[in-house]
Parts: C-alpha cells; structure tokens; sequence
C-alpha cells in the first residue's frame, strides 16, 4: 500500500516486472499516479511476519523526461513494456515495465509530466522569492535596529552612558549631527543626497 496525497490520483496499480541496467524485480506493484510513478514490491509472508513492503523505485512526475511503450506486433512471447527515461539527481536513466496495455499510458504520463514540471518550477521559484523576501526583511530589521541606537545616542534628553556609546561604535562622529541611512542603517555623510552604501535617496 502507498500512502497518496489528498490532491494524487491514482490512474494504475498493477503487478509487474521491473526492468532497469539489465536488472529485474519480479512481483512488484506499479503504480502510476498524477505525481509520481512508483514500484513497490510487497513484504512477502515469512512463517512468523510479514515483511513490510519496499518501494524500489519513486520518480516524481516532474522529472519524467520521455514516455514511450513498445507492443511487439508478432512474438506472444515478448511482453508489452512501458519505458520511462527520468532524471535522477542530475543523471538520465531508464526504467522499464512489463505491463498488459502500456500504450493506454503514455499520453497520459507525458501530459502529467508536463504539468508537474511546470508546478514544480513555480513551486521552486516561490521558494526563490521567499527566501529573497526574508533575507531582505532580515536585513531591513538589523538596519532599523542600528537606527534606534542611533537615535537613542543623538537624543539628549535621554541619560547616556559616555563609555557605551564610544565602544558601541567605532565610527568617527559627533554623537548629536551623525546621519544614518533609513534603508540601510550606514552611517552617511552629513546632507548627503543619497546613501553613499545602498544609494537610498535622502533628500532633493
Ligand atoms: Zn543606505
């Protein structure tokens, strides 16, 4: 048994042989549904247990590069196979299955495949833009920061300790006229148009 996700459909569940680098598996499961192909091969039945299954092959629909069946036209004696060319980490591989109507299958692979490469590349690039919009908003926190302190050392009628401020920062400054940048929180020279660090405007 697989465990399928709430939006995976499942289209083939049927007994089959494996064929992959000149190795087969015999009695296995494939499984064929809208995100992944898969080849489980059932625990068998020991005197005391049952083994638990294995799956022997996972390809996520994405990386399903080609789909083709072969249906020998003459020979009763040569199964039908459904082929199936993948990407594995960066390597191209083959897989094949002996199943009883391949061809019903390959449209509907190919199709599948086209659509899980695309969301999955969204997906991808989601996760690109998130990961930006965080770094961004990291960085925009730790500047925002440094203007507080900022404005803590240059506001007099706040008590300040001498000592903090001088080891706080190394700069060299007049505590009262020091300039920050608000995007970036560098300090800037004074009525400087734009910040010299992150070309933030600062004034006309
Ligand atoms: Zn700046």
């Amino acid at each position: 048994m697989i465990v399928l996700d709430p939006d995976e459909n499942e289209i083939l569940q049927e007994k089959s042989v494996m064929i992959q680098n000149g190795a087969k598996v015999e009695n296995g499961i494939l499984h064929v549904t809208n995100k992944r192909i898969l080849y489980e091969k059932q625990g068998e039945r020991k005197l005391r247990r049952a083994e638990a299954s294995k799956i022997f092959l996972e390809v996520p629909m994405y990386e399903v590069v080609n789909v083709a069946s072969a249906v020998p036209k003459m020979s009763l004696m040569t199964k039908k196979k459904l082929s199936i060319e993948y990407r594995d980490s960066g390597d191209m591989k083959i897989v094949e299955f002996e199943i009883k109507h391949p061809e019903a299958l390959v449209d509907t692979i190919k199709n599948w495949a086209t659509t899980s490469k695309r969301d999955h590349e969204e997906k991808m690039k989601a996760e690109d833009q998130e990961r930006f919009r965080r770094e961004v908003e990291l960085a925009k926190a730790k500047a925002s920061k440094s203007n507080v302190n900022m404005i803590n050392l240059g506001n007099p009628s706040q008590k300040r300790d001498s000592s903090a401020v001088q080891t706080n920062n190394n700069l060299p400054r007049k505590a009262d006229t020091l300039e920050v940048c608000p995007e970036c929180g560098e300090v800037i020279p004074e009525n400087s148009k734009f910040c010299p660090h992150c070309g933030y405007k600062i004034r006309d």
